[in-house]
């Protein structure tokens, strides 16, 4: 790919995707937003500081190979070929389901589905899931359960501007994706979160429950909203099935047993069942602290409920639709990396699904590995006797990112051969074995595809500085060097875009009608998009729900406990989310330094009663734990913190990890882990005590 001056791109972060042009200029790269209709001229300042990581520092530039207890510099092809080497011998000795693979959200769509063919042709494995699981496996759930399909928003981002209500559970988009918030403005907001957060301040009502009460709230308001005559009973009785399993359950969550258990008073409940009922056009909008829990399907499911019971999806003007958080959050879980999962969104467990995938790649069905572990259970059963012992990482750095950190740590530590190829060191680089430099976002082609469902372009303007190679070069790399034909393992990624368009023809995410030429030539493509003259699809159910009869699915719900319960010697609940300032496991935004100087340490926010009561003062230094560990943070005080709830942002590393605190609850659907939910004790940082 050679350098070129100017390109129109999109934003390297989160799912919003914000239009930007790039500019190669004498002082470097110069970025700035486009009218693209989620941004429509804005950025925040993760966007605006981005061209900074095409020069970061300690950019990884060559393979590196780890040699008495050193990663020293080696050729691709030693780097390659010690790769191949160690997995030979390792699928020799233990067999295909002994290596693992590890994906992230970020990956673009070409990536993606390239490691899920790799993992189960070239390695023979099903040990393959990604960081995905952590971010929106839980929605993606309740999604596909209430109404056949998942995509995050199944309408236009700018759809929002025009309603009267928008429900925020769990999302905090004035932080996390800022220029969304310019779409909400002239909404009325009601927030649901434990935080005051920067959203929340925006709000016209803010409920702030307990972490971990959300699903009673969601059956509280959906009980109001029937006992007081405001659900929509023509909607339910036309579009939808099983209201009255769900209500069964919803009954008995009277307005004060919720505020007893959430906190939230039974004005409120009230009244944002009222605002919601009343008006003309609204949306219920969830986010990773709905998702984040151990019973994080049903709270989704919850909240879906709610939305059907007032009749708002799959009409004009209404509907419900979830925050996604990854660049490629929604194209990353359709592709095949996830462990479960074909492209396409097909179910690896689905004979037919195999049958098509096996042809496009050119193989039997039965060649196809069955589904593996979900990410943290892979995580978790690295190096013991049943587990992989060799995984290869891309895009992801799970010793910061994973729950239960100090011990997924152990477990990669215990591994026999780790690979993690990134563009900047990590935390997981520093433990692997072999590192493999890759191109980043302004270094590549390839598409993305954000939360409203809209596959875009990425475009590169420049090329990679040393020897760094795009991740699909290194996937051909391995995969040859293992005995494969190389023509199954594309490096042009307009190539693997348009295998991926076969491979997805007839799936839930059909990406068949959908090709460079068309994105190129500015058309707006939302999937499903199944042939060269579709539109693409961007409001999905105004016709029906993707159920066979059409209709929109209730989920019956019940409450239940978190997987940690605040007690005597951990009285406080913690919970975790993000800052403006850093993105994820700040593996990027950490090494930009106006982000680093905006938020530059790990902090816990606390009650000024709660910090007093620890003995501690704004700015002290504070130890926090947990059952699973502790980590140490600098103290804000924050007055509108609930007296019982801490926060700690997750993007920092060494011992100011928030994920030391974090447990190993997944929910048992989606396998998503409880991140919004440890039971924690606070204290001085001196007073060290044993969890
Ligand atoms: Fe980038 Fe997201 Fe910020 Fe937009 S909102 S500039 S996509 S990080």
């Amino acid at each position: 790919m050679p350098d070129v001056r100017t390109v129109a791109t999109h934003c390297p972060y989160c799912a919003l995707q914000c239009g930007t042009r790039l500019t190669r200029e004498r002082r470097g790269v110069s970025v700035r937003p486009t009218d693209f209709p989620v941004n429509r001229g804005g950025l925040c300042q993760k966007g605006w500081t981005a061209p900074s990581l095409l020069d970061v520092a300690d950019r990884l530039r060559h393979p590196m190979v780890r040699r008495d207890g050193e990663l020293v510099p080696v050729s691709w092809d030693i780097a390659l070929d010690t790769i191949a080497t160690g997995l030979d011998r390792i699928r020799a000795e233990r067999g295909p389901d002994a290596i693992g693979v590890f994906g992230g959200g970020g990956l673009t769509n070409e990536k993606a589905y390239l490691l899920g063919k790799f993992a189960r042709l070239a390695l023979g494995t099903s040990q393959i899931d990604y960081n995905g699981r952590f971010c929106m496996s839980s929605a993606a759930a309740a999604g596909n359960a209430a109404f056949g399909v998942d995509r995050g928003l199944p309408f236009p981002v700018t759809d929002l501007g025009g309603a009267d209500v928008v429900l925020l559970a769990g999302a905090n988009p004035a932080e996390t994706m800022p220029p969304l918030m310019q779409h909400l403005r002239s909404p009325e907001l009601i927030v649901i979160d434990p935080r005051r957060t920067a959203t929340a301040e925006q709000a016209a009502l803010h409920l702030q429950p307990l972490p971990g009460t959300d699903l009673a709230l969601a059956l509280g308001l959906l009980h109001i909203a029937v006992v007081d005559g405001r659900s929509d009973t023509g909607y339910i009785a036309e579009r939808t099935g099983g209201f009255e399993s769900a209500w069964q359950r919803a009954m008995s969550w009277w307005p004060e047993r919720v505020e007893r258990v959430t906190g939230v008073p039974v004005s409120e409940q009230r009244q944002a069942v009222r605002m919601l009922a009343e008006a003309g056009s609204a949306y219920v909008l969830t986010g990773r602290g709905a998702e984040q829990h151990s019973k994080g399907v049903d709270t989704v499911s919850g909240f879906i409920n709610l939305a059907l019971a007032l009749g708002l999806p799959g009409r004009p003007g209404g509907g419900y639709g979830c925050l996604t958080g990854q660049g490629n959050g929604q194209g990353g879980r359709e592709h095949g990396q996830k462990a479960d999962q074909l492209p396409g969104y097909r179910m690896i467990t689905d004979q037919a699904a195999r049958e098509h995938v096996a042809e496009v790649w050119g193989v039997p069905p039965e060649e196809l590995p069955g589904p593996g572990r979900s990410a943290y259970e892979l995580l978790d059963a690295l190096g013991t006797e049943d587990g992989p012992s060799a995984l290869l990482v891309f895009g992801s750095n799970p010793v910061v990112s994973a729950p239960n950190a100090a011990h997924v740590t152990d477990r990669l530590k215990a591994l026999d051969l780790l690979v993690v190829a990134d563009f900047v060191p990590s935390e997981t680089t520093e433990l692997a074995d072999v590192v493999l430099p890759v191109t980043q976002w302004a270094e590549e082609e390839g598409t993305m595809t954000n939360l409203e469902g809209r596959v875009l372009r990425r475009r590169g303007l420049q090329v990679p500085p040393g020897h760094a190679r795009s991740d699909l070069e290194v996937l051909h790399g391995i995969a040859t060097r293992l005995g494969e034909p190389g023509h199954r393992y594309p490096t042009r990624p307009r190539e693997v875009f348009e295998e991926l368009r076969r491979a997805s023809a007839g799936g839930k995410a059909d990406y068949s009608g959908i090709s460079y030429e068309r994105l190129d030539a500015g058309e707006a493509l939302h999937w499903p998009c199944p042939d060269g003259e579709h539109p693409g699809t961007p409001r999905l159910f105004l016709d029906g729900f993707a159920h066979a009869d059409g209709r929109a699915r209730f989920v019956p719900v019940e409450h239940r406990e978190a997987g940690d319960v605040p007690a005597e010697v951990f009285p406080l609940t913690a919970t975790t989310g993000r800052v403006l300032a850093q993105y994820q496991s700040g593996a990027q935004t950490r090494r930009v330094a106006e982000l680093n100087e905006a938020a530059p340490e790990a902090f816990v926010e606390v009650h000024p009663d709660t910090a007093a009561r620890a003995g501690l003062a704004e700015g002290a230094r504070a130890r926090v734990t947990s059952p699973r560990g502790s980590t140490v943070a600098t103290v804000r005080l924050v007055p509108t913190m609930r007296t019982d709830t801490v926060f700690l942002p997750f993007h920092f590393p060494g011992d100011g990890r928030a994920n030391l605190l974090t447990s190993d609850a997944l929910d048992p659907r989606s396998r998503m882990p409880e991140f919004k939910v440890s039971a924690v004790r606070l204290e001085p940082e001196r007073e060290v005590v044993a969890p």
